[in-house]
């Protein structure tokens, strides 16, 4: 890892980022700590950063494999990848299969929803305010993203969220929605951050079972058994 090291950069809620050894490229590091409700809620899961950072290096390597551009070039050990530097557009992108979280808060219904089509929403980054819901014509009225970028974007979204569904289909798993980050780099637009249990809602196929981090944010038990669980299926799949 030392030689990696060289200028730090950012540290996130879940991971940091430090410059890489080559120009254009930066050490991703998955963290151990848990957050939920804006950093609200916050504690050290030990073992988590090495779980996480082994899903999303599975599902990325999929990914790729099945025609997305992606940040990833290299895995570097059990909790760092080596990533292409991007400028990352401040919009998580949320695909939605089953009505649950947020959605059905705010849209009265209850979770487990069987929604009639796929719901695409967008939120601001922004942890001072709160990640608010922003619509297309909000998005590139505020400059942030080219109209031509966002509709790649919701193209790569859905394109993503059938080859995920596929996969986690194989391990009894169903997909019930999931939050992407994008980012600009040498003039494509490439996914980046990361997919895990801390950004997906993962429920046992035949149980509902949550595998995710609603199992943190609303103290339902042991969070990482759920994690272990879905790396392991997928290992499986
Ligand atoms: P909801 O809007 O229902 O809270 O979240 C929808 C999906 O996007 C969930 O799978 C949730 O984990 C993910 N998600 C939404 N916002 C964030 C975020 O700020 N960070 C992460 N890691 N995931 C998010």
């Amino acid at each position: 890892m030392q030689k990696y090291e060289q200028k730090y950069e950012y540290e996130g809620k879940s991971k940091t980022v430090r410059g890489g050894t080559d120009e254009g490229t930066v050490v991703i590091s998955f963290k151990d700590t848990a957050t939920a409700f804006n950093g609200e809620k916050k504690e050290e899961l030990s073992g988590k950063g090495i779980l996480n950072a082994a899903i999303s290096n599975h599902i990325f390597e999929y990914l790729a494999k099945n025609g997305i551009k992606t940040h990833m070039i290299s895995v570097i050990d059990q909790t760092s990848i080596l990533a292409k530097k991007a400028e990352i557009i401040p919009v998580e992108v949320i695909i939605r299969n089953i009505g649950a979280g947020g959605f059905s808060k705010k849209y009265g219904v209850e979770e487990g929803f069987a929604l009639k089509n796929i719901v695409i929403e967008f939120c601001l980054k922004s942890d001072s305010l709160g990640d608010p819901m922003m619509n297309e014509s909000q998005i590139t009225a505020l400059g942030i993203a080219l109209p031509d970028e966002l509709s790649l974007m919701v193209k790569t979204a859905l394109k993503i969220n059938d080859l995920l569904r596929s996969l986690f289909e194989k391990a009894s798993i169903k997909l019930v929605d999931f939050k992407l980050e994008f980012g600009r780099c040498e003039g494509e637009i490439i996914l980046c951050d990361e997919i895990s249990p801390d950004s997906c809602r993962l429920w046992d196929s035949h149980t509902d079972k949550k595998l995710d981090k609603d199992v943190f944010r609303r103290g339902l038990g042991d969070v990482l058994s759920g994690y272990a669980e879905v790396l392991e299926r997928l290992k499986r799949a």
